[in-house]
Order: structure tokens, then C-alpha cells, then sequence
């Protein structure tokens, strides 16, 4: 096994005696007893020469810049050893070896600063960070050097308790995780520069850093992997950062740095340059390397015509420039741009956001029901539910097209999902009973089946209410279930074994695949409107539904034609074999139901007609 970390040796690089004996001492105190002064470069040679065989039994050089004739990339070259394992990390005491850093490129160098093997601590010195520099560097230096040694104890190193015990003493207003500034403080930085170009314009800008994927490497490799890659990303741009720019952690793998004075020019470079970083940065778990890039977005002071009152104003600004990078391919630069498309897509899911938010607490959602009907009997089959928002004054009528969308980029649509299907069953329920033969198509979102909440919400909602099962069908879009597609299936699978019936929404207005049809265990299929509503004069559209309905037939599933919108389609679909159909011919989603379903299609028809 290991030694103990804190028998390791310990070296403080230090011209100062003085300065030297108060940190020995300090750390003498605290449990490490192999600690060792030099105070010039050749004694820091000197003293790790006995150890040239044993690597493993060095800890730390705690160096000042100060230290006479010391070139850090020498020291660091000095110190690194075959393997990242087996280097010595540097925690460098004071603040101007980062400029002479910008010119002085080399490659060990830069690659010990990438791997967080050189920790940066600003003077005077704050002991408490000192001492948890040094069990941050012990910590990555062991896990390191225990991921080298193939062990298994690995993955949990980081985490443990040395590392978190160590943060937990650091200051207050950091991120506990990396050390950076919290949200909070940071404002309230961004509030005095605010204040300040109120009265002297001065300019700047804000930095939005987004880590590329990091959900995928935090659901791949687990949390405390994804925790070790944000401070390891987080260590590759301190190296870039001038300490008078606040930079702070805004998210769980989202970072905020406040360029203060810099043109825009600049600005670009400088986020550029912390982008390539990251592009070359590889990120290591156990055998598999993770290419981890980050999407910036910037927003300016001065740039933007409307003045900026508020810190979050400027977070906002940066944080859709930041989303426009991503959009477009992320690991990329974006500024922030009042014209931006994207960013009026944000401003318009920004608007809306919160009403749906409060759509689903106030009662504001509501259904409407458009029939299909069975092309055979010429009867109504049964109503597809299509949701609705009160708008301002309760008699406008929001469309779904404006809200779903919304909902779904921002995360709400599961929500309305629920809200819908527990509303319908509600409402079969409170049917009377000469309507019990009535049955309603209910939409559902992609995401729907990512768990199994909506399953359970059926089985539970269906048993308290005594509703039949087969009175309930669910349309799911081609697209969305090929997106995902084994858990997509199993869910169907289940839900249809309770007695619901599914189809297939909008079929051949993605990719049209036969093949995944085969697969899909749905009742019907429902043809995208586009290939119904010019069938009488496109031949195309024609020999399109006629397959579709040849296959369906072969495959034991039915055909539903949405957008049905004349005699002569009705008629078409009648000789092609299409079995249900749907469309403003027939009726137009109304917040009633016909009271009788034996009503014939030609009086739907003539209703329909007078009704428009
Ligand atoms: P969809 O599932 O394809 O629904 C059919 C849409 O076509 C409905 O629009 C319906 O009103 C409209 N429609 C039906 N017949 C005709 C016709 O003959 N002519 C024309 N021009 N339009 C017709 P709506 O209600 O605006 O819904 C739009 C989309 O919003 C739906 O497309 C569906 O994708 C989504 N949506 C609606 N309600 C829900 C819901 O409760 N949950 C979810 N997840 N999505 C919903
Ligand atoms: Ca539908
Ligand atoms: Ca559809």
C-alpha cells in the first residue's frame, strides 16, 4: 500500500527564512512531517536527488517566483517524471509568473499547467488555501498515480474525504467544488462595475464558458468523474486567467469570467484562446480519454445599444450567446447579437416558460376534441384530444404550435404530458354513461417514456377511475420513437398490455421507414397530413398512401389520414382503402364532443360546412 501522504516530502522553495519556517511550521501543525526549506534553486535539487529512484516519495515543491535564478518551465522539467504519475506537483507562491508564462511556451510546461499539476496561490499568503492546495494536489497526484497502478480504489479517491474535508474549509463565498467565486459574489462584483460605467463608460465584456456534452461524461462516468473533469477544465483556465478578472462557477459545469477594460478584439482572442486550450485538453478515465471542449458565448458592455441595468441582464446576454455556440456545433465562440434568430428563440422560450409554468398550477391548459372517423362504417371512431392555453383574457386561445415547442426545449413538456393524459382520463370518466363508448387519441411527447412516471400515472389514474383501457389510445410521432427507440418499445409494450391502444403520429413526415414499422408495436398509423391534403392532383401522394396502406395491411395495423379537408379526399381514401380519417371536412377540434356517434360522415360533413 501507499505511504502515508503526509510522511511524503515536502519542499518550500523560499529565499525568506523566515517566510520559509512560518509555513513549515504551519504545515508542521497540521500533520506533515517531512518538510524540507531550500532557499535558492540548486538546494531544491539538491534536497530531491536522495529520492531520484522514489519518485513516489516526493509530495510537493511549494516555490516561490522569487526563488534567485528559477526558470518554472525548468523546474518543471526537472520535476516531471515519465509519467504524469509520477510528476511532482508545483504550487507556485505569488502572482507575476504567469505573464513571464505567456512567453515562455513549452510544451511540459504547458501540459503540467493542462493537467493541473501547477497550482497558482496569490500573496500574501492565505495559510488555509495553502493547506488545501496542498491536500487538492496530494489528492489528484495519488488518484493519478492509483489510475497509473490500474487500482481499483481509484474512482473514489477524489471525493474522499482528505479533498472534501479540505474544501469544505475553504472560504465561504467559493464554489466548493472548484474554488471559484459563487454566484453571488460575483453579482455583486458585476454591480459595482455596472454602477461605475454609469459614470465613467469603460469597456468589457462577460464570458459564458459551457462545458461541450458534460451530462454525457456525468451519466457515463458518474458524478464524481464529472465533478473531477469541471475542476480539472477549471484548472486549464485559471492557467489563462489574469487574477484581476472574477471568474466564477454559474452552473453545475457553466463558468462566468468578467473581462474588465478589453475591447472587443481582445475579448474575441482571449475567449478564443481559452477555447483552443480546451480543445487540446484530454480528459482521462482510467483507459478511455475524453476530448472535453467547451462553447463560449460573450456579451460586451459597450456593444449593445440598450443599456445594462442589472448583473443578470449581462449573464442572460452571455448565456444565449453561449447557447447560439452550442446550436451551431458547439466548441466554438459566439457574441452575443440583439438579432440573433436563435436569440430570439430564446427570448420568445423566455416568455413563454413561465406561463406554461403557470398554465399547468392555474387551470390556464385546456382540451378540445377532433373526431376521426371510420372510413368503413362511416361513423365516428372515436376524438383526438389536442391541448389548448387560455391566453391574457380568458376568451383568446393559444395553439399548441406556439407553446409545445417551448415546452419542450425547456424541459416542461413531460409535465404537460402528465397534465394531459391524467385531464383525458378525467374526462372519460365524467362521461355520461350513454357516452361510454366514446374513446380519445391522446398525444405524447418524445420524451414521455425517459421514465416511468407517465406508466404509472395511467395504470393508477385508469384503475381509481374505472376507466376501460381500450378507451384510451396514445399517438406518438415516428420521429420520437425512433430517437430512443428500445426504451420507446418496452414502454409501449407495457402500456398496451393494460388494454391502450397506440399509433403512430405523422408517419413519412420524418424518414418513413418501413423497416422500423415492423418493429413498432402500434395499432395504427396515421399518414402525415402533407401527402393527404393535395391527394387528388399528386400522383405521388397517391402511390405514397397506397403503400403505406398495402404494408400497414400486411403488418396487421390501420391507417388513419389526417387533414382531410374535402368530398373528393374522402372519397380517394374510401377507394385506396385508408381506414379512418380526420380533418376539418369532419369537424374542427371543439371543446364538446357530438353527443352521438352514429351520426353519419355526410351530416359531419354538413355540419362542418355551415360551421365555417
Ligand atoms: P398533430 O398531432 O399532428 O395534430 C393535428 C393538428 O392538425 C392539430 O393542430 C389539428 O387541429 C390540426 N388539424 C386537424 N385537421 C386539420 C385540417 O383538416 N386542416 C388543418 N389545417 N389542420 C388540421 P393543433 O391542435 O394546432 O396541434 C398541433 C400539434 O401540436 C399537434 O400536431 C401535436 O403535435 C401538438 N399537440 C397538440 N396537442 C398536444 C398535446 O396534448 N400534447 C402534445 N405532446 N402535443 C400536442
Ligand atoms: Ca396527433
Ligand atoms: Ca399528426
Amino acid at each position: 500500500m501507499m505511504s502515508n501522504a503526509k510522511e511524503r516530502l515536502i519542499i518550500v522553495a523560499e529565499s525568506n527564512l523566515d517566510i520559509a519556517q512560518n509555513i513549515t511550521h504551519y504545515l508542521a501543525d497540521h500533520g506533515f512531517s517531512n518538510l524540507q526549506i531550500a532557499q535558492d534553486t540548486s538546494s531544491v535539487y539538491e534536497t530531491l536527488r536522495p529520492y531520484y529512484r522514489h519518485p513516489e516519495k516526493v509530495g510537493i515543491l511549494i516555490i516561490s517566483e522569487h526563488l534567485p535564478e528559477c526558470r518554472i518551465a525548468d523546474m518543471c522539467k526537472a520535476l516531471a517524471g515519465a509519467q504524469d504519475a509520477y510528476t511532482v506537483p508545483m504550487i507556485i507562491l505569488g502572482t507575476q509568473y504567469k505573464q513571464s508564462l505567456e512567453y515562455e511556451s513549452d510544451t511540459l510546461l504547458d501540459r503540467a499547467q493542462a493537467n493541473g499539476l501547477i497550482y497558482h496561490l496569490e500573496l500574501p499568503l492565505n495559510k488555509a488555501e495553502l493547506l488545501m492546495a496542498i491536500h487538492f494536489q496530494l489528492a489528484i497526484k495519488r488518484e493519478r498515480r492509483l489510475r497509473y497502478m490500474n487500482e481499483e480504489l481509484l474512482t473514489n479517491e477524489l471525493a474522499e474525504r482528505k479533498v472534501v474535508d479540505a474544501k469544505l474549509k475553504y472560504l465561504i463565498a467559493h464554489d466548493e467544488l472548484t474554488g471559484l467565486l459563487n454566484r453571488q459574489n460575483f453579482e455583486r462584483h458585476l454591480w459595482i462595475i455596472l454602477k461605475r460605467n454609469k459614470k465613467l463608460p469603460k469597456n468589457g465584456a462577460l464570458l459564458y464558458i459551457d462545458i461541450d456534452r458534460f451530462s454525457l461524461i456525468n451519466e457515463l462516468e458518474g458524478y464524481k468523474v464529472g465533478d473531477r473533469l469541471i475542476v480539472e477544465v477549471v484548472t486549464a483556465i485559471r492557467m489563462l486567467v489574469n487574477k484581476t478578472y472574477s471568474f466564477t462557477r454559474i452552473g453545475s459545469d457553466e463558468f462566468c469570467l468578467y473581462l474588465d477594460n478589453q475591447s472587443a478584439d481582445d475579448t474575441h482572442q482571449f475567449a478564443e484562446k481559452i477555447r483552443k486550450a480546451l480543445d487540446e485538453f484530454r480528459f482521462f478515465v482510467d483507459d478511455v480519454v475524453y476530448n472535453s471542449t467547451v462553447s463560449i458565448g460573450i456579451a460586451s458592455l459597450l456593444q449593445n445599444d440598450k443599456t445594462i441595468y442589472h448583473p443578470s441582464d449581462l449573464i442572460s446576454r452571455a448565456r444565449q450567446a453561449c447557447r447560439m455556440a452550442k446550436e451551431n456545433g458547439r466548441n466554438m465562440v459566439w457574441e452575443y447579437n440583439d438579432t440573433d434568430s436563435g436569440v430570439l428563440e430564446r427570448q420568445h422560450d423566455v416568455y413563454w416558460a413561465p406561463l406554461i409554468r403557470k398554465a399547468l398550477i392555474d387551470a390556464r391548459f385546456f382540451l378540445v376534441f377532433q373526431p376521426v372517423i371510420d372510413l368503413h362504417s362511416e361513423r365516428i371512431s372515436h376524438y383526438e384530444v389536442l391541448l389548448r392555453m387560455k391566453g391574457k383574457d380568458d376568451n383568446e386561445t393559444i395553439s399548441p404550435t406556439i407553446f409545445i415547442p417551448v415546452a419542450e426545449r425547456m424541459g416542461l413538456i413531460h409535465s404537460v404530458d402528465l397534465w394531459v393524459v391524467e385531464n383525458a382520463i378525467d374526462y372519460l370518466a365524467a362521461l355520461p354513461d350513454f357516452m361510454a363508448h366514446v374513446s380519445l387519441a391522446v398525444n405524447l411527447s418524445s420524451v414521455a417514456f425517459q421514465d416511468k412516471s407517465l406508466f404509472y400515472l395511467i395504470k393508477d389514474k385508469l384503475k381509481m377511475t374505472w376507466v376501460d383501457a381500450g378507451r384510451l389510445m396514445f399517438e406518438i410521432t415516428e420521429t420520437a420513437a425512433v430517437d430512443n427507440f428500445e426504451q420507446t418499445r418496452n414502454m409501449i409494450l407495457q402500456i398496451r398490455a393494460l388494454g391502450c391502444k397506440f399509433a403512430l403520429d405523422d408517419f413519412g413526415a420524418g424518414f418513413c421507414s418501413f423497416n422500423y414499422l415492423k418493429k413498432f408495436p402500434v395499432d395504427y398509423i396515421k399518414i402525415d397530413g402533407q401527402f393527404i391534403q393535395n391527394l387528388i392532383n399528386d400522383e405521388t401522394d397517391q402511390v405514397l398512401v397506397r403503400s403505406i396502406v398495402e404494408i400497414a395491411a400486411k403488418l396487421g395495423k390501420k391507417t388513419i389520414a389526417e387533414f382531410v379537408q374535402s368530398p373528393d379526399v374522402v372519397a380517394k381514401l374510401q377507394e385506396i382503402g385508408v381506414d379512418l380519417a380526420q380533418g376539418y371536412i369532419f369537424g374542427k377540434p371543439e371543446k364538446t364532443l357530438q353527443a352521438s356517434n352514429v351520426i353519419s360522415i355526410y351530416r359531419l360533413m354538413q355540419n362542418a360546412q355551415m360551421n365555417d
